[in-house]
């Protein structure tokens, strides 16, 4: 700009004193006044344009800013939406391994309690099985004892009265010369009665 200022001013000059030669006085002062004029406005017009463009520049900058800035606002919400669902995500996350874990717990208590009624079956069975062999075990000690009952044999002397003995060893024996035994329901049956020592 201060070029094209400094070569108008030159140009102005020349021809100022080019006409000052052949002009008279008044028509050189109108001349002077119509080329500073013409020389401002020249001079001025690059930084008019300058400045138009700074203008349109700044404007430019503004709309991209305004633009920049809904784009970073459409980003952020954006990211907000994103952190909300990942956000639900994790919490779903959350609920579905506290689910599996109550299941987990729940599976296990069913298993221990499945264990437990296994083995109170178990025991049960095996109460039951003591049980009958016990039952097993008196109804043979009972059989034993009838059958004993029903062989207990009685020692009689048989030219010594009509007495039998449970004891073959009795003191009412003691005198006799010759003793057998026999069942006791023989004994009774040949109207044997029992020892006076042993009533
Ligand atoms: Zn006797």
């Amino acid at each position: 700009m201060s070029y094209l200022f400094l070569a108008f001013l030159g140009s102005a000059l020349i021809s100022l004193l080019f006409f000052n030669r052949q002009r008279p006085r008044k028509w050189r002062r109108v001349l002077i006044i119509i080329i500073a004029l013409i020389g401002l406005g020249g001079s001025l017009m690059p930084v008019a344009a300058a400045n138009s463009k700074k203008t349109s520049q700044h404007q430019v900058d503004v709309r991209e800013n305004k633009a920049a800035r809904a784009n970073s606002s459409a980003l952020k919400k954006q990211l907000a939406t994103k952190k909300t669902e990942a956000s639900q995500l994790t919490k779903q996350v959350a609920s579905q391994s506290r689910l599996v874990k109550k299941q987990q717990k729940a599976s296990e208590s069913e298993r221990v309690r499945a264990a437990s009624a296994s083995i109170a079956a178990t025991n049960q069975a095996s109460e039951a099985a003591q049980q009958q062999a016990a039952i097993q075990a008196s109804q043979q000690a009972q059989q034993a004892a009838s059958a004993q009952q029903v062989e207990q044999m009685v020692t009689i002397a048989p030219n010594s009265g009509k007495k039998y003995h449970l004891d073959p060893n009795c003191r009412g024996l003691s005198r006799a010369n010759s003793t057998t035994t026999m069942p006791l329901s023989q004994a009774q049956a040949e109207g044997y009665t029992l020892c006076g020592w042993e009533d």
